[in-house]
């Protein structure tokens, strides 16, 4: 047989053939230079290292049965054969020596560092006996499930509801739910869409083409876009990798970001570049004008001017004093958004928004330009997030649980967009309450999230964790601390449907476990996907499907129903039931392409790995409405109803779908935070952040910390088991202006010692002109540790001790660095580093944004060179002073209730949401 040659391109863009995929040869690389043929099956999948879900390609040898690379899928519609450097590295998490292969159960203390191994049945009948229990005896809160990286869409939900519980936790309080809440305020979307490759001018204020949200995907299309004549702008306190790339760096002092916008938008509106017509149909102004100046004749004119007078104070001078920024940049670059009226492109995620005191702000301010250039949903705008995603839908649901978790949704924070799930600790040290079982998936707060100590203390404490399971694909310094670690499947070895709004279409993609599904093709069976997996790793889809038929056996309890096959009554449901039942009736066009090709919708994605739904998704708020009979006519705000309920808005005399807000329309004034008791922050702006320079104590010397920013190479906890990976990133060293160095009488390689409100962490200073004067950075995807030999990988983990002291004090010292060692990889022997990094995350104290319920991540700082104890990679913590902080904004929140003795409002989504009648139930007694 020939070679066969690849597909034509250049050869970056050259793949196999999708019509060989089943029976592909080619020549051994490893042999070279003699030509030794190789023969795969090439099986697609979904990368699992960050959340953009790209494409990926496993090359299982035919002859082992073992996957020996993975390249990227061609035929995935938005990475499009293309990876960062983190997917192909999906090789080395499989191979890893150092991986977690059978499910464990701790053996003595917890955290003592002991461990058996048990079987899979062994652990399914003790967790559903526990759950079980909890649910006779209606404890129905004290089960939670606590995600880190999610990428299975709604299946996660389906299983919470059909327990009945509210017990969905997340991490997106430390991630993006400041950034979400902009977004829906605005629009009833948390999430920006945009559509980089057709916009004129794109403007990030994170670095989204190097690392930020939905990297390759993302950055490929603003590649394209640059290309066709598109101009960039990044808005980072730090050069990153994408401002490198940028037409302009502006270099904000951390937290002005919403100022310097507000004043863009002046410069837009100053200069007759904004579409006020696009204003005046698509916002809900009068609803401004009714509460704001309600004695005023309600005219668009009287608005605008009421606008002007409110935004008065945002000069491009008061921008330049407030961020640093020129002012002529400024004008600059607003003049080239409102030039690029109805193709501007932006996108604020992680970056101000997480690291600020109402970063949320940031994200209204960003849109606030976007609505005036009439961007929403257009040819290269930036469109909603939900229109270009897809969700599945199920044969039937479980219906909405009638819970409310006060661990999740306090009343201290009635519109957090999500679970306060980074202060779960301090509740339950707070003894709010206790949980009886707990699951961690690929989540490992103790690493993580801010005040680690904390979850130390209380995932010791088998008074306020009962059971802790961490599902998980790695050893985490979280997993250090479980009852259970139950080795979940990395990329390739587990079953998940994903979709990202990565372009403006909808995409569904298919991961699935490659060695199983080759082995399959030539004829073998498997009940469970563990026995196809290295060791005996498994996947949650039929963990949780095995596991619920256990806490519901006789199905009195009600829930064993939803794990039935649709295709056999009363039978247990498959894992390829599931994704059958989907596929056949739940992707508008996959049963019609996969006829084409002679394939069932199962067979055609699990040889595609991904669909197209549909592409060039533009301005779904448009769409007319069809009025069913009984519709009534539009009332003075447009709202048109039937049977009681809103379905369209008038505009320009047709009724179209709108937004979902209680508008209908783009809310630039919000009602909602008037009603929440915030009604100074009702209209897009400018929130003084906690780390603003008059915040900061000059005497002190302080300083911001940046601690949020990706290397492009990593990920949170994962990347951990990637020796590719770990040897071209295992180092954070602390990024300072070449000035504030010379003032500080600092060089690059110094050791210094970073001290913030609770702590300090020692790290070696890199000096550079790529950071803002007055700012400092440390990349936070690194100094991972662990404390017993066999929990964490070597590769990246450094051993250290932690010294608890009896005033509360804690240092944690680096005793052994990384070094070669022996394992079945040769490649171990060969570890040339010997630095793992500086773990940081455990000197911050939590910072709950008083209204989104974001931790906000920037931190005050006084850097001074080490003193003469000080040895790198020290941290050290007061436990007493993490809990003063925690209460210090504790105190900056607005309590609910809200209007009519709401917990939340009811238009605002919440994740798990529960039924209606939850959202009025009154509040229980406090304490
Ligand atoms: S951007 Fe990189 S890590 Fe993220 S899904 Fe794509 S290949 Fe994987």
């Amino acid at each position: 047989m020939t070679i066969e040659r690849l597909t034509p391109g250049s050869s970056l863009q050259a793949y196999p053939p999708a019509e060989k995929w089943d029976d592909w040869l080619e020549y051994d690389v490893k042999q070279w230079p003699r030509r030794v043929e190789k023969r795969y099956s090439l099986v697609p999948t979904i990368c699992f290292n960050c959340e953009a879900a790209c494409g990926l390609l496993a090359f299982v040898d035919q002859e082992t049965l073992r996957v020996r690379k993975f390249e990227g899928n061609p035929l995935h519609p938005a990475s499009r054969g293309r990876n960062c450097a983190k997917g192909p590295a999906t090789i080395n998490q499989i191979n890893d020596p150092e991986r977690i292969l059978y499910p464990l159960r701790r053996v003595g203390k917890r955290g003592g560092g002991e461990w058996a191994r048990v079987t899979w049945d062994q652990v399914l009948d003790e967790i559903a006996g526990r759950i079980r229990k909890a649910f006779l005896e209606g404890r129905r809160n004290e089960v939670m499930y606590h995600v880190g990286r999610p990428g299975h869409e709604r299946s996660m939900d389906r299983v919470l509801r059909a327990w009945g519980i509210d017990g969905h936790n997340s991490h997106t309080n430390v991630c993006s739910s400041s950034a979400r809440l902009g977004y829906a305020l605005w629009s009833g979307y948390d999430r920006p869409s945009p559509d980089h490759a057709n916009a004129r001018f794109i403007l990030l204020l994170s670095s989204h083409l190097e690392a930020g949200h939905y990297f390759n995907p993302h950055a490929q299309r603003i590649i394209d876009g640059k290309l066709r004549g598109a101009k960039l702008a990044v808005m980072d306190p730090r050069l990153s990798n994408t401002a490198s790339m940028a037409d302009y760096w502006l270099p904000t002092h951390p937290g002005s970001e919403a100022a310097v916008l507000l004043a863009m938008a002046n410069v837009i509106l100053d200069e007759g570049l904004a579409d006020l017509g696009y204003l005046e149909r698509w916002t809900n102004w009068r609803e401004f004008m009714a509460h704001r100046h309600p004695h005023a004749a309600p005219t668009f004119a009287a608005f605008l001017a009421a606008l002007r007078e409110h935004y008065k104070e945002f000069t491009p001078a008061f921008a330049e004093a407030e961020s640093g920024v020129p002012r002529q940049t400024i004008v600059e670059v607003a003049r080239l958004v409102g030039g690029a009226r109805g193709a501007f492109a932006s996108h604020v995620w992680r970056g101000t928004a997480s690291g600020n005191l109402g970063g949320w702000q940031v994200a209204r301010a960003l849109q606030l330009l976007t609505v005036l250039t009439a961007s929403v949903g257009t040819p290269g705008g930036t469109s909603p997030h939900a229109w270009n995603k897809y969700k599945p839908a199920f044969w039937e649901e479980p219906p909405a649980h009638e819970e409310w978790n006060e661990l999740l949704f306090p009343r201290e924070w009635p519109l957090s967009h999500y679970e306060m799930s980074f202060l779960l600790p301090h509740f339950l040290k707070e003894g709010r309450g206790r949980l009886d079982m707990y699951f961690t998936r690929v989540y490992n707060p103790v690493w993580t999230n801010p005040d680690g100590l904390a979850w130390i203390d209380v995932l010791s404490d088998e008074s306020l964790v009962g059971l802790h399971a961490a599902l998980t694909p790695t050893w985490s310094e979280t997993a250090i601390y479980a009852d259970f670690v139950l080795p979940m499947g990395h990329a390739g070895e587990r079953h998940d449907i994903q979709s990202q709004e990565t372009q403006s279409g909808r995409w569904v993609s298919f991961r699935q476990p490659v060695v199983r599904v080759a082995r399959e093709r030539r004829g073998e069976t498997f009940q469970h996907t563990y026995e196809a997996n290295p060791g005996q790793v498994w996947e949650e889809d039929e963990f949780w499907i095995e596991l619920s038929w256990r806490i519901d056996p006789d199905g009195q309890l009600g829930i064993r129903r939803h794990f039935e096959s649709p295709f056999r009554p009363g039978e247990k449901l498959t894992v390829h039931e599931y994704y059958r039942w989907i596929f056949e009736n739940a992707v508008p066009g996959l049963p019609e392409a996969a006829r084409r090709e002679s394939l069932t919708p199962f067979d055609f994605m699990s040889r595609h790995g991904a669909f197209l739904i549909e592409d060039g998704v533009y301005e779904l708020h448009k769409k007319p409405v069809a009025l069913p009979e009984g519709a009534g006519p539009a009332d003075d705000a447009g709202l048109v109803r039937a049977e009681g309920r809103v379905i369209g808005v008038e505009v320009d005399g047709a009724v179209v779908a709108g937004f979902p807000t209680p508008s209908r329309k783009l809310e630039i004034f919000s009602r909602t935070l008037e009603e929440w008791g915030w009604g100074e922050e009702a209209l897009p702006g400018y929130v003084r952040s906690h780390v603003h320079p008059k915040a900061l104590d000059a005497e002190r010397g302080e300083m911001v910390l940046l601690p949020t920013f990706r290397l492009p190479t990593l990920i949170h906890t994962r990347s951990g088991n990637a020796k590719y990976l770990n040897e071209i990133s295992h180092r954070n060293p602390l990024w300072i202006h070449t000035g504030d160095a010379l003032r500080l009488g600092l060089a690059t390689g110094d050791l210094v010692r970073v001290t913030t409100e609770i702590g300090y962490f020692v790290n070696h200073a890199w000096v550079t002109e790529a950071i803002a004067p007055g700012v400092v950075a440390c990349s936070h995807h690194l100094g991972r540790w662990r404390l017993h030999e066999g929990e964490g990988s070597r590769w990246s983990s450094v051993r250290v001790t932690l010294d608890r002291r009896p005033d509360g004090t804690v240092l944690m010292r680096q005793v052994e660095g990384i070094s070669p060692f022996v394992s079945a990889d040769p490649d171990s022997r060969r570890i040339w580093w010997t630095d793992g990094g500086v773990h940081q995350n455990l000197t911050f104290p939590v910072h709950p944004d008083p209204v989104s319920g974001m931790h906000c991540w920037h931190q005050k700082v006084v850097v001074s060179l080490a003193r003469a104890e000080d040895l790198y990679g020290d941290v050290w913590v007061d436990t007493n002073r993490s809990m003063e902080v925690y209460r210090e904004w504790l105190a900056k929140a607005r309590p609910g209730p809200g209007p009519g003795g709401l917990r939340r409002p009811l238009w605002l989504d919440r994740p798990l949401r529960p039924a209606e009648k939850m959202f009025s139930a009154p509040l229980p007694p406090e304490g």
